[in-house]
């Protein structure tokens, strides 16, 4: 048995912290591969060492002294090796750091010194191997992760090594300049070792027991999802659901290598595990809840629509002619809508809407603003009857007014679209009737 184990920033924040991490390492001989993220915050006002390393490199980049925004940042690492009691002395990691970002190394290169320090301290508190990812996670010249070229440079690294730490979060160019992925991206790391090492699991450690069924900040104590699929996870991603970075999937999906996500401060707990595809009904018939809030609707109305060959093609034409991408499109038989970002509307509404005159000639167009979309997403829909039943007669009773309905044809998730003043009660109302009353 084989494990990657990635570690978010909150869990690696503090010498404290660090022990709990060393604790779950050594307690399984099978974690061989260690991913960390830079230090997080050590409670809610606290600032993230990334952030803290953009900052200071902003200062850099122009000319002003950056040194005790630079000490600040040494003083975080500092104290967690003293923490754990380490013999390690940064200074001449920090010496190089002061000197490229003098010489204006970038702030992909500033915020990928988070991860890396820390992993030098992971490593050595662990003593394992220290990986640099620069030299194993490789970008393409336009940019792009370059999946191929980072499997074989990774596998013969991890070859040679049977336990090692391979920070988060950055790769390079092949010329070695450092490029970092999104924010949040240690995950997509963690899941490119675990491919490359073609581990059993991919352990994702954060501060929570997984995913849950619905927001926290919207429904007290929420259920846990113990098994979701990656396509399920896809869905609720895509809606707001938080917690693992939506491209961290990718890699260890093609090799059907499953995620656990566990919690660093509560490592008796199972977690949620990802996975391809599984027998396991879900405990609630639907797996979770997830939405957002600040759409328009576009409704098109014309007689005959029907049964005019290309309307929907010059519809979404004026859309995507205004750079505009599209959420959903229910349509009758005389009128279309369009579901879009009301953030990315607004400023193009009235270019929109003379385009779609222009390639449409419609009878009328009416938009309207602030609706929010709730996807409520299960595999375990598709086997049962009256799901959408439930969800619409306990919208009814909780007064919610139904202002679209949308359910793919996977039969993995309905999609309903109400008022933004609504959103709350209505996510409340989907997650009674289903965890709460279980009907
Ligand atoms: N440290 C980086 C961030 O704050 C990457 C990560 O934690 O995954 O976004």
């Amino acid at each position: 048995m084989k494990k990657v184990v990635k570690f978010g920033g909150s869990s690696l924040a503090s010498a404290e912290q660090f022990k709990k991490v060393g604790d779950i390492i050594r307690s399984d001989a099978s974690r061989r591969y260690v991913v960390p993220s830079a230090p997080g915050k050590r409670h809610s006002k606290d600032t993230k060492v990334t952030d803290m390393l953009y900052a200071c490199y902003a200062l850099a980049e122009a000319d002003k002294d950056f040194s005790a925004a630079l000490q600040k940042i040494r003083a975080r690492y500092d104290e967690i090796i003293k923490g754990l009691g380490l013999k390690l002395n940064l200074d001449s990691e920090f010496k190089t750091i002061e000197k490229n970002f003098k010489d204006k190394a970038g702030s992909d290169y500033a915020a990928s010194r988070g991860e890396y320090l820390n992993g030098i301290i992971m490593a050595e508190y662990l003593g394992f191997p220290f990986i640099d990812a620069a030299e194993v996670i490789r970008f393409d010249a336009k940019g792009n992760f370059d999946a191929d070229t980072t499997d074989s440079l990774l596998k013969k690294r991890l070859e040679k090594n049977e336990y090692a730490v391979v920070p988060g979060f950055y790769g390079a160019y092949k010329n070695g300049t450092v490029k970092t992925f999104s924010r949040g991206g240690s995950d997509i790391t963690g899941s490119i070792v675990a491919k490359a090492a073609r581990v059993d699991v991919y352990e994702n450690w954060t501060d929570v027991s997984g995913f849950m069924v619905a927001d926290p900040r919207i429904i007290e104590k929420p259920a846990n999802i113990e098994m979701i699929t990656y396509r399920e996870l896809r869905e609720l991603s895509y809606m707001g659901a938080g917690v693992l970075h939506a491209d961290s999937i990718f890699p260890v999906r093609k090799e059907g290598i499953p995620i656990n996500i566990r919690n660093t401060n509560a490592p008796e707990d199972p977690g949620t595990w990802i996975v391809e595809s599984t027998c396991q009904k879900s405990k609630y018939t639907i797996t979770g809840i997830a939405g957002k809030k600040g759409f328009c609707a576009i409704n098109i109305e014309k007689d005959m629509m029907n049964s005019e060959i290309g309307f929907g093609r010059k519809v979404l034409q004026a859309f995507e002619d205004n750079g505009i991408s599209f959420e959903h499109t229910p349509s009758g038989i005389d009128t279309m809508t369009v579901f879009v970002h009301q953030d990315e509307f607004m400023h193009k509404e009235q270019s929109v809407v003379s385009q779609l005159h222009r390639l449409t000639s419609p009878d009328s167009i009416e938009i309207e603003s602030d609706l929010a979309l709730i996807a409520v997403v299960g595999r375990g829909m598709k086997s049962t009857r009256g799901t959408a039943g439930r969800i619409f007669s306990a919208l009814a009773h909780a007064n919610v007014n139904v202002r679209m309905i949308d359910q793919g044809s996977s039969e993995l998730n309905i999609i309903i679209g109400v008022a933004n003043e609504d959103f709350e009660a209505a996510i409340r109302a989907i997650y009674d009737i289903f965890v709460l009353v279980r009907i």
